[in-house]
C-alpha cells in the first residue's frame, strides 16, 4: 500500500488534491508558511510572545525551516510563569483549560488553553489517525480520562465516531485494583470489545490478569498505547496474551493531546506534521541533531490559536529514525519516545 491514512490527512490539510500523496517538499512548504503565520499571530496577540520574539521578523528572518534556529525556545517555566500573557485570544473564546500540577515541583501549575477550533484539530487528527487500527466493525474501549468534554478520551471518542467506530468511554483503570480488572475483562468479553486504548502499564496488567484467569482468545484485535513510555516487555505481554496488534501514540497536553501516531508498519510513529513541527536538539547547545541521534524533543504548533507553543522544550527524549518508513510515506518518523526517568538518571544522555 502506498501511503497511509496519515498521508491522506496531511494531503487534505495542506490543500493537495484528493488522492495525492504529499511529498516532503509539500509538507515543508506548508510548515514554513504556517510557522511564519504563527510567529506573526503570536507576536501580535500575546504580550509574552511580543517580548520573547521582539528580535524576530517572520517575513525578514524566516526564509526556510533551517531559520528556525534563530527563534528562541520556550520552556515549561515560561508556561508556569507567564500564564495568561501567552494567550492569543480573548478569554471568552477559550473553551477548555487544562491545569497540570507537576508533583514535587513548587510554583504555579501549567495551564494550557484551547479554543473550540483548537480541539477540532485534534478530533480531526484522531478521526484519520485511528483508521490505521480500527474500522466500522470495531467496538473500542477507551481506558483514558473521558469524563470532561475536551479530555483526551472525549476527543478520541468523537474522532472515532466520525469514522463510524463506536466506543465505550470507560475512563482510566487503576494499577492495583484486581476487582476493577475483573470488571473491565468482563466488559471486554460481554460486549466483544475489539480495540483498546489506554496506558501501557494498565493494559499489560489487564492482559496478564486475563491470561492468569484462563481468558484466552478474546475479541481484542488491536490496542493503542498512549500516555507514557512503552516498555518492550509491556508491549510483548499485550501482544502475546491477546494475540493482537499493538500501536503506539505519542502526545502531550501541550501538543494538543494528539502528537504522533504509528502507521501499519508499527516502527516508531509519524508526527502530525501539518499541525506540529518537531525538532530534535542537543539539550546543551540547542542545535539541531542529525537523524538517528537521541536528543531533546522540541515542537512548534502550526495551527493552534488560543495558546501557540513556539519551539517548546517538552523535555522528552527522542530521535528521528533515519530510514524511510516501509509504508512509503514522506512523513518523518520519530523513534519511540524514551523513558524520561531513565534519561534523568543518565546525565548528558
Ligand atoms: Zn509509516
Amino acid at each position: 500500500m502506498a501511503g497511509t491514512v496519515l498521508d491522506a490527512w496531511n494531503a487534505r490539510k495542506i490543500g493537495l488534491p484528493e488522492g495525492a500523496l504529499p511529498r516532503r517538499e509539500d509538507i515543508e512548504r506548508h510548515q514554513l508558511a504556517m510557522l511564519r503565520h504563527t510567529l506573526q499571530m503570536a507576536k501580535e496577540n500575546s504580550p509574552f510572545y511580543a517580548k520573547r520574539l521582539a528580535g524576530i521578523d517572520a517575513a525578514r528572518d524566516i526564509a526556510s525551516l533551517e531559520d528556525m534556529r534563530k527563534i528562541p525556545f520556550t520552556t515549561e517555566s515560561d508556561l508556569r510563569e507567564s500564564g495568561l500573557s501567552m494567550l492569543c485570544v480573548p478569554q471568552s473564546e477559550v473553551s477548555r483549560i487544562v491545569t497540570l500540577q507537576t508533583s514535587g515541583s513548587a510554583g504555579n501549575p501549567k495551564r494550557i488553553y484551547f479554543t473550540e477550533e483548537d480541539q477540532e484539530l485534534t478530533i480531526d487528527f484522531f478521526h484519520f489517525g485511528m483508521r490505521v487500527m480500527v474500522d466500522e466493525s470495531d467496538l473500542a474501549l477507551i481506558l483514558l480520562p473521558c469524563e470532561r468534554p475536551g479530555s483526551v478520551g472525549d476527543l478520541l471518542r468523537r474522532g472515532l465516531a466520525r469514522g463510524g467506530t463506536d466506543a465505550i468511554p470507560y475512563g482510566p483503570v487503576s494499577r492495583s485494583d484486581a476487582a476493577l480488572d475483573e470488571a473491565v475483562l468482563a466488559l471486554i468479553r460481554e460486549r466483544r470489545v475489539s480495540a483498546l486504548i489506554g496506558g501501557p502499564v494498565e493494559i499489560a496488567r489487564l492482559a496478564r490478569s486475563g491470561a492468569a484467569n484462563g481468558v484466552s482468545g478474546t475479541s481484542v484485535r488491536s490496542v493503542l498505547l498512549s500516555t507514557e513510555y512503552v516498555s518492550d516487555e509491556n508491549r510483548r505481554t499485550i501482544e502475546k496474551c491477546w494475540n493482537c496488534k499493538v500501536f503506539e501514540h505519542y502526545g502531550t497536553t501541550e501538543s494538543g493531546l494528539g502528537g504522533a501516531m504509528a502507521c501499519h508498519v508499527r516502527e516508531g510513529y509519524h508526527p502530525r506534521e501539518a499541525d506540529l513541527l518537531f525538532e530534535i536538539i542537543d539539550p546543551e547547545s540547542g542545535r539541531a541533531l542529525p537523524d538517528g541521534v537521541w536528543g531533546e524533543v522540541v515542537f512548534t504548533t502550526l495551527t493552534r490559536r488560543a495558546m501557540p507553543f513556539i519551539r517548546y522544550r517538552i523535555g522528552d527524549v527522542g530521535r528521528w529514525l533515519p530510514a524511510p518508513c516501509g509504508c512509503g510515506s514522506a512523513l518523518k518518523r520519530l523513534d519511540r519516545i524514551g523513558d524520561r526517568a531513565a534519561v534523568k538518571r543518565r546525565p548528558g544522555a
